[in-house]
């Protein structure tokens, strides 16, 4: 029966070796369909038999002798039932693995739908932790893993993933938020990452709900915002400092000077501001190029730093121009020290690249509280005391006093009409004849530009070139200067069909930066005037500020034909050998000394001597502002060949010129004075 399960057992009650009941127990025991009907065939009517069967699991009971047609009844129902028994099981078999089948996919999905949202989770550029009330950490995101922390426990805690700090920082907050249910408003926090660099997280809060509605949980959302931070403080960092130097810029001087006032205002003392301004630092720019210029700014304003103490303030306004802030100062002896060391360091040779560059400084001063009571008005006199640094010849400090502030007004205004002299055609030139020593005769003219200012009147050529040195405006007004003098003269060599020579005056900040070469051969190509007649004067002081670059442009100019003039000869530093190594053919001695020669016995030897050796050196000599017979007398003794002054003429506007030379040319009658 064990092999092979019966539909329906029918068994005896009475029986050898065991009775109906055991039988009924065993088979129910040892069966595997513990529902079998068995049906217990019994002769007595006896009650103990029958509920021994039925305590032994026996299904129904029939009499002895029985009755066929009830048997057959019976076991029918009992077979029906028996069978529909198995059919209900086996659908419920079938079911109960389908519905197995069912819950497995659906485990399978949400496995599936929960792995895809962590997926989710940790694709998201942010660190995700929820933690419970007891600060367990319920789910991390791999964010975790760019930075440092402890070690990944399962349901670890916050503090042993995240470290004491981190729980210091973070249990007080969360253990808000389970007890109000409220979000905390972001904040901003320091993390170290796992290279040991610290990055900037931007963290918010929020209490998350359980179904009933309770808050079993925080989940907190640190977004990296070290980039945005790093940007920012580049914002503020540009916004305040000067990127060339990394000295504060003019904005951040400001401030701090406007700190320092408060200070000393409290205290009772003084401030120095110190406006440090380059000499000659534009020329190495033009010259050498921004990058180079850049890398001497940054020499620089190490050096100036270096001079000043710790609680001093160094700033670059712009350009060339520094300022020093020195709190607690006054105008005595130590302030004078800084000022003149400052200068010092600046006198000193800057090597770039290999080459040695020559800069200096030039420093204006103005006090706290004497000279002004706004960082911008304080900044303003140092500036105007500046200037009477520059026109003191530069490298030395003036100190601010209040009737400089109107000539650095009249200078600002002076700049602003001069940008448009030329538009407006308020340039003119003039013309002052160059006669022969010995024979009076005229050779040439020098033009000398003039400036009738609409608001200024006549502005004298002393105050306003210097200023278009400065500025650069000589370059367009320069170039004008050449070609109206060149026109002029060639109109005034064919009219009088004589060699006239024509001297122009330049400045070296002409030459620097643009190709002056090639523009004056355009301007005598277009002017016809033959190169020869040309004479370009240059003041010596400018020359020595970069020899070589002079050297190399006045060669080209020499090799063009044009003949080369050293103008106000014994003004400026050079000595005569510096002569010997330019190409210049003429030399002009200044009218400081041709005045003084006839009656100072020292001024006469020196006009002789400088005679003797331009002549030495080969060079044709020009005696500037004679205005006396004496004086012509006297160069005309010392073999001087040219002269030129008021004792001719005095510089006279073009249609003048005109007729007086050609007069003069016409009779070729010695000079007489005015
Ligand atoms: P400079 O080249 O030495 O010109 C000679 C100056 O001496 C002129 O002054 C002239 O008017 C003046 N002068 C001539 N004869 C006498 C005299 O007998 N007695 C006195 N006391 N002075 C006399 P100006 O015209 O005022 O020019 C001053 C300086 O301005 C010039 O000195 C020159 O360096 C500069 N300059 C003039 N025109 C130009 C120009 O077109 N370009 C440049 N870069 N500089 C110019
Ligand atoms: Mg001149
Ligand atoms: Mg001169």
């Amino acid at each position: 029966m064990k092999e092979r399960l019966p539909d329906l057992i029918i068994t005896d009650f009475n029986m050898p070796e065991m009775d109906g009941a055991e039988f009924v127990t065993r088979c129910r025991r040892d069966l595997m369909d513990p529902e079998i009907p068995i049906v217990v065939i019994t002769a007595y009517e006896d009650r103990d038999f029958r509920y021994r069967a039925l305590e032994a699991g026996a299904t129904d009971f029939l009499l002895s002798p029985i009755d066929h047609r009830e048997f057959r009844t019976r076991t029918n129902n009992l077979l029906t039932i028996g069978r529909q028994r198995r059919i209900i099981r086996q659908r419920a078999s079938l079911l109960e693995r389908e519905l197995d089948e069912a819950l497995r996919q659906q485990a399978e999905a949400l496995r599936r739908s929960e792995m895809k949202l962590r997926r989710l989770i940790d694709t998201v550029p942010a660190l995700i932790i929820t933690s419970d009330g007891a600060g367990r950490c319920l789910m991390v995101n791999s964010f975790r893993n760019l930075l440092a922390s402890g070690p990944d426990i399962p349901g670890g805690t916050i503090e042993g993933l995240f470290g004491a700090a981190y729980w210091h920082r973070h249990g007080p907050l969360d253990r808000r938020i389970l007890e109000t249910g409220q979000t905390q408003v972001p904040f901003e926090e320091e993390l170290p990452d796992s290279f040991g660099h610290v990055r900037v997280f931007l963290t918010t809060k929020t209490p998350l709900f359980s179904d009933d509605g309770r808050i079993d949980a925080v989940v907190t959302v640190s977004i990296d915002v070290t980039d945005r931070r790093e940007s920012e403080e580049r914002l503020v960092y540009q916004a305040n400092y000067d990127h060339v130097s990394g000295l504060p810029n003019r904005l951040m001087a400001i401030d701090r000077l406007s700190q320092a006032m408060v200070r000393a205002h409290r205290d009772g003392t003084d401030i120095a501001i110190l406006f440090v301004d380059l000499d000659g630092f534009k020329k190495v720019n033009d010259t050498v190029g921004h990058a180079l210029g850049d890398r001497l700014l940054v020499t620089a304003a190490a050096r100036l730093s270096d001079c000043v103490g710790s609680a001093d303030t160094v700033a670059r306004l712009s350009g060339d121009e520094f300022l020093a802030i020195l709190p607690d100062r006054r105008q005595d002896g130590s302030l004078d020290t800084v000022a003149r060391q400052l200068i010092d360091v600046m006198k000193q040779p800057f090597l770039i690249d290999g080459h040695e560059f020559y800069v200096g400084a030039s420093i204006g001063i103005s006090m706290f509280p004497k000279d002004g009571a706004s960082p911008e008005e304080l900044v303003q006199q140092a500036k105007a005391a500046i200037y009477r640094a520059k026109a003191a010849g530069g490298g030395c400090y003036r100190f601010f006093s209040p009737e400089m502030t109107e000539n650095a007004v009249r200078r600002v205004e002076m700049e602003a009409l001069l940008r448009h002299a030329l538009e407006r055609q308020e340039l003119q030139l003039a013309y002052q004849p160059i006669a022969d020593v010995e024979t009076g005769g005229i050779i040439g003219m020098e033009a000398l530009l003039r400036w009738h200012s609409r608001e200024l009147g006549l502005v004298p050529p002393d105050r306003f070139i210097p200023l278009a040195e400065e500025t650069g405006l000589i370059v367009p007004i320069g170039l004008w200067v050449l070609k109206e003098a060149c026109r002029q003269a060639a109109d005034w060599q064919r009219l009088s069909g004589r060699d006239l020579h024509l001297a122009v005056n330049v400045s070296y900040r002409q030459f620097v930066g643009n190709d002056f070469v090639g523009l004056l051969a355009d301007v005598l190509a277009e002017t016809g005037l033959p190169a020869g007649t040309l004479e370009l004067e240059i003041t010596e002081r400018l020359l020595m500020r970069d020899v070589r670059h002079a050297l190399d442009v006045l060669s080209r100019l020499r090799r063009m034909g044009v003949r080369l003039a050293i103008d106000d000869f014994g003004t400026g530093y050079a000595s005569i050998m510096y002569l010997k190594r330019f190409p210049f053919n003429i030399l002009k001695i200044d009218k400081a000394f041709v005045s003084d020669a006839p009656e100072s016995a020292d001024g006469g030897a020196l006009v002789a001597a400088i005679i003797s050796m331009a002549k030495g050196l080969g060079l044709e000599v020009i005696g500037e502002g004679v205005e006396t017979q004496a004086q012509l007398e006297f160069l005309h003794a010392h073999g001087c060949h040219h002269y030129q002054g008021y004792l001719i003429s005095r510089p006279t506007d073009a249609r003048t010129f005109e007729a007086l030379i050609m007069g003069r040319l016409a009779r070729e009658i010695p000079p007489v004075a005015e």
